[in-house]
């Protein structure tokens, strides 16, 4: 296992009180949704937006974003992606990494779409999820972005809050995002993304938290397992 969830995950689980309390005062002190949240990576339509998300797998946001604007300055619908090569489309989503994977993944994305969804995108976590190259979070981040829906994608900065605060208690991002899905209340889906995702860039740092001032750690099992060691 990734070290990096070694140590962030296993320290046990808030109960139901205690995760309603935790969101409470997330929403307290941190941004929700706003109507500038746009995307996937900004981009103006589904199928770029979903394109877009395949393309960042392991990527960092600015080599996505290169890559991005590489391919699209190509082609902007499956039709017109399909006319390119697969050595044409690695070629200009090089910045990414795993161009060539990536570069099959798209063509076979566009294939589906075209002969199973008359170019649609689809609008639920399962359709998209049956595209190619396209799994749980890349679906939850299109559902939540570029459809709006009350879904809490899970990144990198919400499986490690999510998992050092006891919030879920799980050592993968699908099996915390199907936890998130039970357990979160009603009221925190729409924003929960949003409070987690920010708390994790400001306080909940993946290598220096803040520990000693963060406004969970009264109940945070991470932070009580590291002051009882
Ligand atoms: S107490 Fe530390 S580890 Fe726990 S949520 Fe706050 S910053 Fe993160």
């Amino acid at each position: 296992m990734d070290a990096a969830v070694e140590k962030d995950t296993g320290h046990g689980a808030l109960g139901e009180a205690e995760r309603e309390e935790a969101f409470r005062r997330l929403r307290e002190h941190m941004p929700g949704r706003t109507p500038s949240a746009k995307g996937p990576k900004d981009q103006p339509d589904p199928f770029r937006s979903v394109v877009s998300c395949l393309l960042s797998a392991q990527s960092r946001d600015v080599n996505t974003a290169a890559a991005a604007k590489a391919l699209f300055a190509f082609a902007k619908t499956p039709d017109a992606m399909l006319k390119l090569s697969e050595e044409e489309i690695a070629r200009a989503i090089k910045p990414c990494g795993l161009y060539n994977m990536k570069a099959k993944s798209i063509r076979r994305l566009c294939a589906a779409l075209i002969e199973e969804h008359d170019r649609v995108v689809p609008q639920t976590r399962e359709g998209l999820m049956a595209l190619p190259g396209i799994g749980r979070k890349c679906a939850d981040i299109v559902m939540s972005f570029t459809f709006d829906e009350d879904v809490i994608a899970v990144d990198t900065h919400v499986f490690r809050v999510c998992n050092r605060t006891g919030i879920t208690n799980e050592r993968t991002a699908d099996k915390t995002a199907a936890a998130l899905e039970r357990l979160v209340p009603d009221w925190a889906r729409r924003d929960g993304h949003f409070w987690l995702l920010q708390f994790g860039k400001t306080v909940c740092l993946s290598r220096r938290p803040r520990c000693e001032t963060c406004f969970l750690n009264d109940i945070c099992r991470w932070f009580a397992a590291a002051r009882d060691a």
